[in-house]
């Protein structure tokens, strides 16, 4: 019986994690997440009902800014409206990165309003990503009050441009900012702590646009119509076939055109979301969807007998993400395992597109994880949020973030 106690407490301070949870500057950082979940959640709240739609951050940057202000780290605001604090390291120029998306899918308009349903919050945007935004200031607090000192320096960033047209413009700014003093990058975002995400998904997104002579729905019956032109090219892609290794995808996510139900419209714009785990692929499906839509406009020129030159089809990029991947013996990775050990948390590794694509496309260390609760419905008017269970990743990115920063006396 000794012995086996022996043997356990043994076990116990050679593990790195446990060692940093039992420092008393540590366990008081632990101690507040666990006191101060309900505050963080109204921090949740408040910034879940500032609207912040893509290209539109500005007034939720503000509002999360004085929260890292109040929270005594120095703060400021990038060229691209990225929000950035720091927690100095004492004694390394190298830097962790913390990020989280400002921005929603949602237009302006969108009530964003905080609804309570026994223990659910619901609202647009709750759970992608109020979620991310709040670990990141509990995160903040938890450092601040506990009185550690860290090696490394820890940036905690509200990253602009993640959803929509966005092209992740505030982790490419960030990314390009810390340069090669980066030794890791975390995106939070989503509440998830059961899985970890390590591939970065690529994708392009794509607009096509046809434009035509227009006409009046009777008196020019027969002309050549950009909507009719674009289902045909929807309908002819819609048959392509998509591999499931490697696993890809496609969404005919927004379609536009005409100005009234009686005249023939003079353009019609498809935007187009693309997927997949390998760029080879990725670049298969864009040339089918091109040849598709193109041959859609050519169905409808010849089914109108029109000139060829009737209808004119455009192209334009909305954004392309690329793809990479964490090595699976990343220290990195290695880091987060031993934290999800210690508390006990099971894993599984993800593929996705978040900002983490940036870092990991370039060969920096990232991955994507989420910051406690559980949630659903996201990019729904339905998003759901539940914070039982937060302070779990709360305490998860704080031992994260000690042991790679590394803890100094
Ligand atoms: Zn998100």
């Amino acid at each position: 019986m000794f012995l086996w106690m022996a043997a356990l407490s043994a076990r116990a301070t050679e593990d790195p994690v446990a060692k940093i949870a039992d420092d008393s500057r540590c366990a008081r950082g632990l101690a507040w997440i666990e006191k101060n979940s309900s505050w963080v959640t109204e921090q949740h709240i408040r910034l879940t009902e500032i609207p912040a739609p893509e290209f539109e951050e500005a007034k939720r940057a503000q509002a999360l800014k004085e929260m890292f202000a109040t929270a005594g780290l120095p703060v400021r605001l990038d060229k691209v409206g990225n929000v950035v604090a720091e927690f100095p390291g004492t004694s390394s120029r190298e830097v962790i990165l913390l990020a989280a998306h400002l921005d929603t899918v949602f237009p302006e308009g969108t009530d964003v309003h905080v609804r309570r349903e026994g223990s659910q919050l619901l609202a647009p945007g709750i759970s992608d990503n109020g979620v991310g935004l709040s670990a990141l200031i509990g995160l903040a607090r938890a450092l601040s009050e506990s009185h550690i000192r860290l090696a490394k320096t820890v940036v905690l960033a509200g990253d602009v441009g993640e959803e929509g047209e966005g092209n992740l413009r505030g982790m490419r700014t960030l990314v390009d900012s810390y340069g090669s003093r980066l030794s890791a990058v975390i995106a939070v975002d989503g509440p998830s702590t059961d899985y970890i995400t390590t591939q970065a998904i690529a994708s392009r997104r794509l607009e096509a646009s046809v434009t035509g002579p227009g006409g009046h729905s009777w008196s020019d019956f027969g002309a050549p119509n950009p909507i009719t032109a674009l289902s045909r090219g929807i309908v002819q892609f819609s048959s392509v076939s998509i591999p499931e290794e490697p696993r890809s995808s496609y969404n005919f996510g927004i379609m536009e055109g005409g100005t009234s139900v009686n005249s023939i419209p003079s353009r019609a714009v498809v935007k187009v979301d693309l997927r997949s785990e390998e760029e080879s692929e990725l670049a298969r499906l864009e040339t089918a969807l091109r040849q598709a839509i193109q041959s859609g406009v050519n169905q409808e020129i010849a089914a109108t007998n029109s000139s060829n030159n009737a209808l004119q089809l455009s192209f334009r990029s909305l954004g392309t993400r690329p793809a990479g991947k964490l090595p699976d013996d990343s220290p990195l990775l290695e880091t987060i395992r031993s934290v999800d050990r210690y508390l006990g948390n099971r894993t599984r590794l993800e593929r996705s597109s978040t900002d983490a694509n940036i870092p990991l496309s370039l060969g920096i260390p990232a991955v994507a994880l989420g910051g406690g609760g559980k949630g659903g419905g996201s990019h729904t008017l339905d998003e759901w949020y539940d914070p039982a269970g937060r302070d779990l990743g709360l305490k998860r990115l704080f031992l994260i973030v000690a042991s790679l920063a590394g803890l100094e006396s």
